[in-house]
């Protein structure tokens, strides 16, 4: 087989319900290959960015199904003169949303993990059924290419009884597998492994909050390497306030929405985690137009801002009670990383409580992880960029390799 560019590098796939976005990268290098996303699949009018070594392709036309978004993805590495299927690919790595009580590893995909992925689709119906999509799609093409599944859930398989039961009648809870799983794990175990990295602690004498603040947004604590708790629980649409899902409600709501406002379930579902949140609350779910709106005056997004901070806080001090000690406050994805005022905010007057804002760290812009507490705070505060096609493709490389 002749070397091609991306002989031993891993593709990364994360299939959602009508998007397909993938990544290739060498694991080693750390070296993005190649970057693509395709939407709007199965909806007419589909389009895919394909980016593959600085050269960036938009192709718009209809793709009625992932098989034919993975195709058309495979396509446009041929017009590049690279066949993938016999490129010398190393491994596919898939993320998939939820593991149930299953899965709390990176596992090799074969018919009976694929059973056994479909087996807990009713826990995550919006997501699961999609990764299931993309894996079956992959491997119809790519058939001699080890692929694993990593699992959002995963690093939180093993939360504290008392952290993941919720207070249901118990005989349903374990009928149903209700339980608090915790997602966007792989962001949160590969950001609180970085900070130990950074600060140049070893992982297990560190206690840290990690706030992972993106469209979805959680948080989590994690003591002396192990996640104590999370705040997104069988769903992920519990927890912060997030760009069009509410985090935590009242459950109550939803009867009333059923009962007098005669909603269905769907609709509900759809209600609370599409068009809630900043989204819900100012009509926006970029962040920084709500910042600059705010900025601006605008009362809505000046509110939606205040409800998003005030949930933050709240987490953030219980967490704190949780732990005992913090080590390390530790922002990222997209929010995180960029959003200096929401990190000044949300960490705000806790001088009392050993954390202190450096306003110029804080200020500075980098893809690098830095430290934006002053040397004098008892709490480092961080903000540490999270790469979690990097993970998926490392841990796809253990699974299938041992390397
Ligand atoms: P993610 O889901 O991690 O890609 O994060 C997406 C969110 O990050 C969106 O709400 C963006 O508006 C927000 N974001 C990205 N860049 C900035 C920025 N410079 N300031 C504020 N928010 C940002």
């Amino acid at each position: 087989m002749s070397v091609t560019p991306i002989d031993g590098s891993v593709l990364v796939v994360n299939a959602g319900s009508s998007s397909l976005k993938y990544q290739v990268l060498d694991p080693r290098t750390e070296e993005v290959i190649a970057d693509g996303l395709a939407e709007q699949i199965g909806e007419g009018q589909s389009r895919i960015k394909h980016w593959y070594r600085g050269q960036e392709v938009v192709v718009d036309g209809a793709l009625a199904d992932h098989d034919a978004a993975i195709a058309a993805v495979l396509d446009l590495f041929a017009a590049d003169g690279v066949d993938v299927a016999d490129s010398g690919l190393a491994a596919v790595g898939h993320r998939v949303v939820h593991g149930g009580r299953s899965f709390f590893e990176p596992t090799l995909i074969n018919g009976t993990v694929r059973s056994e992925i479909e087996r807990i689709c009713p826990l995550a119906p919006l997501h699961n059924p999609a990764n299931l999509v993309g894996i079956n799609a992959v491997t119809a093409l790519l058939p001699e290419v080890p692929a694993v599944a990593v699992f959002d859930t995963a690093f939180f398989h093993d939360l504290p009884d008392a952290a993941a039961t919720y207070a249901l009648d118990a005989a349903v809870a374990d009928e149903y597998a209700i339980r608090r799983y915790g997602f966007h794990g792989t962001s949160h175990e590969y950001v609180s492994r970085k900070t130990a990295e950074t600060l140049g602690r070893g992982y297990d004498e560190l206690n840290q909050i990690v706030l992972h603040l993106g469209n979805g947004a959680s948080m989590s604590a994690v003591a002396a390497g192990r996640p104590i708790d999370t705040t997104m629980g069988m769903t992920p649409v519990e927890g912060l306030v997030m760009g069009t899902r509410t985090g935590d409600i009242d459950a109550g709501i939803v009867f009333q929405l059923a009962r007098v406002a005669g909603m269905s379930i769907d609709d509900i579902d759809t209600l609370v985690n599409k068009r809630s949140g900043l989204k819900g609350l100012c009509g926006e779910n970029d962040f920084r137009s709500v910042l600059e709106r705010a900025d601006a005056g605008d009362e809505s997004a000046q509110r939606a801002y205040d409800v998003y901070l005030h949930r933050l806080r709240r987490y953030i001090g219980a967490y704190m009670i949780e732990l005992g000690r913090v080590d390390a406050i530790v922002f990222t994805a997209g929010v995180g990383e960029n959003a200096a005022p929401v990190r000044a905010d949300s960490l705000a007057g806790l001088e009392n409580y050993g954390i202190e804002i450096d306003a110029e760290r804080n200020a500075i812009r980098s893809a690098e992880p830095r430290v934006i507490s002053t040397d004098a705070s008892a709490i480092t505060v961080l903000v540490v960029p999270t790469n979690e096609e990097l993970a998926i493709a490392r841990q796809a490389m253990e699974v299938a390799y041992g390397s």
